[in-house]
């Protein structure tokens, strides 16, 4: 018996194990092995009604659970049908043919790619036709044992808590977080716009500014073209529309952010035009009110010196598109106080997204550990490795999307930029990033004008491999004198991860993140790592950190120091033996 607005399903698979308890055992009894099977695979959760067209729920009831619930036993009773053990049914060997089980594992395949668990289910499930109830149990629990101790369920296991620990600040005094009523942006463009959805979305008052009545109109614009795209896609009622454009206004005048309790800064990636935005907000914003900043490059720090409240202004570095990506750094300088840190916490449980505590640092977590996976990668292209092939071979272990074909994506100039304007931060290797240097100089900007590393097609963002690309990638990599390499698939994948890994480490030293779990959160859910593999610091064990280290070097000694330097940490868990955990317990740091 369900109430009707109950859900029921088997996601466990995506977790990397198989329902026990009798779920391989008992449903198939009752719906056969196809449609079993259908739901512990696909992991979607069905409505009560689709239960009971299906047959694994009897009655619907609606109203008082309770009493409904009686009625209907009573009318089991009354009509004298006994007690109907699902023990007692068979599987009908009709729902489990070869045919079935075949279409039903390529489907497993194709859905969880370098992963066991949803075969491991049509293992168990398909048992069910064959054995009574009790063995059938004792065969499942064999399965789900197994399935507990692979990588795969460890690995999903470890970031589905470690997602749930990055809001637990360490000496963090206690304290209430103030409410957030009322938030206010600064900057109606592509972040501004997306951030200003998510406050409207969770039902928050948001007043948005920018410099100009054009740029004003432009960001709600897009505002409300992403909305309807939404209702158009039967996402969104159209109600729901109109009460969240509602909550969304417009201004010219920081006047009207006085009430604010949180104000983030989304405008152009320039330090003096945010000094003296934050010197404007300082003059404006009520006292306490929370001053954020979503910068991607600039030193929080230097922006919250511009305000006499640096206790109250930290970094908010959302991710593109703002109202989708779940991540959230979110950025304390030496100077931000607790009371801002509770504040936001709590704040992001309704903005629903995952926080991730960062100090400041160039390029805080994910850009950061990203600078020298996608180096490798370009590095590669120049040596003669196809943009396709080491997109295939990141993609095939895992990642969402391969690096350059991400480049394409968001804009090749995009980076290009960011490494003009930061060019000290960065080592001096004259390759470094030049594959994105040659392509932008050739005018391929990426999917925004059809043509970067890949070449597309209008309107479709299919990717195509462009001979023209190529030559540009030759003709740069020649003027270098870039030595020419063949490279197998492993040596694609440890290049890229190897460093992604290292600088992982050396975060971790600094303090940057509070703990290891914090960078495995920040690269599944920002970056499409493999929830499966447990994110980098946690492949970096899978792997083992000898392993590791020893590659670093190995590289090292062929490439030279500049890039390959293993992290100090590294070494010394490697030297003394210790796990990051037992590293991270001696210094104090729950897991
Ligand atoms: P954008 O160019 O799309 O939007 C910037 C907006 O700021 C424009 O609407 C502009 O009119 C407005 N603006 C400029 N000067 C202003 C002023 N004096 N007062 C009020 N508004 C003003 O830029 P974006 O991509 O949204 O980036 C904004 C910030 O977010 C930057 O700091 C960027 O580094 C950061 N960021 C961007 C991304 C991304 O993927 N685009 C991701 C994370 C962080």
């Amino acid at each position: 018996m369900a109430a009707p607005g109950t859900r029921l399903g088997l996601p466990e698979v995506t977790l990397g194990i198989i329902p026990g308890a009798g779920g391989t055992q008992r449903l198939p009894r009752l719906i056969g092995v196809e449609r079993t099977l259908e739901l512990i695979i696909n992991a979607k959760p069905v409505d009560a009604a689709e239960a009971v067209r299906q047959g694994f729920v009897d009655e619907i009831i609606e109203g008082d659970l309770r009493a409904g619930a009686l009625a209907y036993i009573h009318r089991l009773q009354g009509a004298g049908l006994g007690a109907r053990p699902t023990a007692a049914r068979g599987v009908d060997p009709a729902t489990a043919t070869d045919a079935i089980i075949e279409r039903l594992s390529a489907l497993a395949r194709k859905l969880y790619p370098n992963r066991e668990a949803a075969l491991t289910a049509i293992k168990a499930v398909r048992a069910s036709v064959a054995l009574p109830l009790g063995e059938g149990l004792l065969f499942e629990e064999k399965l789900a044992n197994e399935a507990k101790t692979t990588v795969e369920s460890r690995g999903a296991v470890h970031v589905f808590f470690a997602e749930r620990t990055t809001r637990k600040v360490l000496g963090l005094p206690p304290g209430d977080a103030a409410p957030v009523a009322r938030a206010g942006i600064i900057g109606a463009g592509t972040m501004g716009g997306g951030i200003a959805m998510c406050f409207a979305n969770a039902g928050i008052p948001v007043t948005v500014i920018d410099s100009s009545r054009e740029a004003l109109d432009r960001g709600m614009g897009v505002i409300a073209a992403n909305y309807a795209s939404m209702v158009k896609r039967g996402r969104l009622s159209a109600e729901d529309l109109s009460r969240r454009m509602a909550l969304i206004s417009a201004s010219l005048d920081y006047a009207e952010l006085a009430a604010a309790d949180v104000i983030i800064e989304a405008v152009y990636e320039n330090m003096d035009l945010k000094k003296s935005i934050f010197a404007t907000l300082d003059a404006v914003a009520k006292a306490g009110a929370v001053l954020a900043s979503n910068t991607s490059t600039l030193d929080v720090a230097e922006i919250a010196a511009a305000t006499k409240r640096p206790a109250d202004v930290l970094g908010l570095h959302f991710f593109s598109p703002a109202n989708v990506m779940p991540l959230l750094e979110v950025v304390r300088t030496e100077q931000t106080g607790p009371a801002a840190i509770r504040t936001v916490m709590e704040l992001t449980k309704r903005l629903r997204k995952t926080p991730v505590l960062a100090r400041v640092c160039y390029g805080f977590v994910g850009n950061r550990m990203m600078e020298g996976y996608a180096r490798e990668a370009e590095r590669m292209v120049l040596e003669g490795a196809t943009p396709k092939r080491v997109d295939d071979v990141l993609e095939r272990w895992g990642m969402a999307m391969g690096i350059l074909a991400v480049f394409d994506m968001a804009g090749v100039d995009v980076g290009v930029n960011v490494h003009k304007a930061n060019a000290a931060h960065y080592p001096p290797d004259p390759a470094y990033y030049q594959a994105d240097f040659a392509l932008v100089e050739a005018g391929r900007l990426g999917q925004k004008n059809g043509r970067g590393y890949y070449r597309y097609e209008q309107g479709d963002r299919a990717r195509h491999e462009d001979p023209e690309a190529l030559a540009i990638l030759r003709a740069r990599a020649a003027q270098l004198r870039v030595p020419q390499r063949v490279h197998d698939d492993a040596q694609i994948l440890n290049r890229c991860l190897y460093p992604l890994m290292n600088e992982g480490f050396r975060i971790l030293q600094e303090g940057i993140v509070q703990r290891a779990s914090d960078i495995d959160v920040v690269w599944t859910s920002g970056y499409g790592f493999p929830r499966y593999r447990g994110g980098p610091m946690f492949h970096a064990e899978v792997l083992g950190l000898a392993n590791l280290l020893e590659g670093l070097r190995r590289y090292r000694s062929e490439f030279g120091p500049m890039h390959w330097e293993p992290a100090p940490l590294l070494i010394e868990l490697v030297d003394k033996d210790l796990s990051i955990a037992a590293w991270e317990k001696a210094r104090g740091v729950a897991s």
